[in-house]
C-alpha cells in the first residue's frame, strides 16, 4: 500500500507540509501530523457533499450533463454577457488562479478573491506602508516574542503555533514554548488567549487606539498616552510595549480581528507603522494570519500578472482597480453584473442578503467539489477536483512561500485547471464565431 510523505494539507493558510498520507484501492485510509481541520479534509472528502456530475439548471431543477456540455453552456453565458464577476479562486492551485485571470480578460469580467471579505483591507495598507516580513522558518528559530492579535489559531490555524511559532522549537528558540514570550491581544478570552503569557483585552473596534499609543510609547511620548486606552490602563500598555521593545525578535501574527474591525485597513497601516518604529529598536516583523489555503497565492499570482492583488476590473481592456468600487460586493450590491462566476466559495452562505439577492437573479456558474447554498442559485455547475488530494498544483503559504501540493489519489474530476482552460478555449471559439 503506498505511503506519501510530506502532503501539503491544502486546507488553512498554514500550508502543513509534513503529512503522512497512506492510500490503498484509491482511498485515503491513514493520515499522520494533520490537526482535526486537516484530517477531516483528507478523509472526510469522501463523507462530504460532493457534486457528483456537472449540472445544468432547466425548467427550474439541475439536472445532470457532460463537461462539455456544461462548458458550453457556461462559455455561452460568459459570451452572452456584458458585466462579469468572476469571485473566489482561494481554495485551489496558483495554476487554475493563473487560468481564472486569463479568462477574466477575455471575457472583460471583474475578478476578485476571498481577500475582499478577510484579509483585503491588508493588502491595502500594505501598498501605503509595506509589510516588513519574515517566513514561517526564520520566526520559528528567532522569535523570541510573539503576539497574536485578532486572531485565535488554536481553532484556526491549529498546527501554527506547535510547528511555526509558540511552542516550536527552533535554531536560536531551542527551549521552545519556555524560550518565548507569547501576547495575545482580543476582544474576548479565546482559546488561544488561555495559552498566553500575557492577555491583553480590548473594547471591540479599538485596535487602532492601542496600536497609536503602542507607536507613542516606542517612540518616547509615553506622556501623550491617556490613562485608559482602548479599556486596557497606561501601566499595561507600558509593560506591553517595553516587552516590544527589548524582545530580540518580536512577530506580530494579525488576524480578522485587525483586518476586519473599525478602521479595517488604517489597522493594518498602523500595525506596518508600530513594526517599523520596533525595528528601530529590534527586529520586528508582521504576518496575516491567513484563512483559505492560497489566498496568499491568489494574491502573488494576480499581482504578479495584473499589478493588483484582487479586485482587478478588466472592463477597459485593461487592469483597473479600486476596492470599494470593483469588489465582488460593491459590484453585488449596487447590482451591475449580469452574470457571475464563481469558484471555490460560496457567497450564497456568506455574503450581505442583498449581494445573494442579485446573485440569485443572473446566470451563475459554479466550479466547486462540493455543493454549498451557492449551489442553490447556480445555473450551471462543474465539479472539480480537489487540489492537493485529487491533483497536485502551487500554493503559497500565509508568508508567502510557495509549496507544490501533490496528488495523492486518482478522480474522475477535472481540474480547476482544466475547467479554466477548456471555458477560456470555448469562449474564444464562440466569440470567433459569433
Ligand atoms: Fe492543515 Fe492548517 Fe491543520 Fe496544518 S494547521 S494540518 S494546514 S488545517
Amino acid at each position: 500500500m503506498p505511503v506519501i510523505k510530506d502532503a501539503v494539507c491544502s486546507l488553512c493558510g498554514s500550508l502543513c507540509d509534513d503529512i503522512t498520507v497512506t492510500v490503498e484501492d484509491n482511498k485515503i485510509t491513514k493520515i499522520e501530523n494533520a490537526c482535526i481541520l486537516g484530517h477531516s479534509k483528507f478523509v472526510g472528502m469522501f463523507e462530504h457533499d460532493r457534486i457528483e456530475t456537472p449540472m445544468i439548471r432547466k425548467d427550474g431543477e439541475l439536472v445532470p450533463v457532460s463537461y462539455e456540455e456544461a462548458i458550453e453552456a457556461a462559455a455561452k453565458i460568459l459570451v452572452n454577457s456584458r458585466r462579469i464577476l468572476s469571485y473566489g479562486w482561494c481554495s485551489t492551485s496558483c495554476e487554475a488562479v493563473s487560468g481564472a485571470i486569463e479568462l477574466a480578460e477575455e471575457t472583460g469580467s471583474v475578478i476578485d478573491s476571498t481577500a475582499n471579505v478577510c484579509h483585503g483591507p491588508s493588502a491595502l495598507a500594505a501598498q501605503e506602508k509595506g509589510s516588513p516580513s519574515a517566513s514561517l522558518g526564520e520566526i520559528k528559530n528567532r522569535a523570541d516574542v510573539i503576539v497574536f492579535w485578532g486572531c485565535n489559531p488554536v481553532h484556526a490555524h491549529p498546527r501554527h503555533m506547535s510547528r511555526y511559532s509558540s511552542f516550536s522549537k527552533g535554531f536560536f528558540t531551542e527551549k521552545g514554548r519556555k524560550g518565548r514570550t507569547m501576547v495575545v491581544i482580543d476582544v474576548r478570552k479565546t482559546d488561544t488567549a488561555k495559552l498566553a503569557d500575557n492577555y491583553v483585552e480590548i473594547e471591540q473596534g479599538s485596535d487602532l487606539l492601542l496600536i497609536t499609543a503602542l507607536r507613542s510609547i516606542v517612540n518616547g511620548h509615553e506622556d501623550v498616552v491617556p490613562e485608559t486606552v482602548a479599556g486596557v490602563p497606561k501601566a499595561e500598555v507600558l509593560e506591553l510595549a517595553e516587552t516590544l521593545k527589548n524582545a530580540k525578535f518580536v512577530c506580530i501574527f494579525f488576524g480578522m480581528g485587525v483586518t476586519q474591525s473599525r478602521s479595517k485597513y488604517k489597522n493594518g497601516d498602523a500595525v506596518s507603522s508600530l513594526i517599523s518604529d520596533l525595528n528601530q529598536h529590534t527586529k520586528a516583523v508582521m504576518i496575516g494570519m491567513r484563512g483559505h489555503y492560497n489566498v496568499t497565492g491568489f494574491g502573488q499570482v494576480a499581482t504578479w500578472e495584473t499589478g493588483f492583488p484582487m479586485a482587478i476590473d478588466f472592463a477597459r481592456g485593461y487592469p483597473y482597480y479600486n476596492p470599494g468600487e470593483t469588489g465582488a460586493n460593491d459590484l453585488l450590491v449596487r447590482e451591475e453584473p449580469d452574470a457571475a462566476i464563481i469558484a471555490a466559495a460560496d457567497p450564497g452562505a456568506h455574503f450581505p442578503q442583498k449581494a445573494v439577492r442579485h446573485l440569485a437573479k443572473i446566470p451563475v456558474i459554479q466550479i466547486d467539489p462540493y455543493a454549498n447554498p451557492t449551489t442553490e442559485i447556480a445555473d450551471v455547475v462543474i465539479p472539480s477536483a480537489i487540489v492537493g488530494i485529487e491533483a497536485e498544483g502551487t500554493a503559497y503559504r500565509m508568508d508567502a512561500i510557495s509549496l507544490r501540493m501533490k496528488k495523492l489519489i486518482d478522480t474522475r474530476f477535472k481540474t480547476d485547471e482544466e475547467i479554466v482552460k477548456d471555458l477560456t478555449a470555448k469562449v474564444r471559439e464562440l466569440k470567433r464565431g459569433a
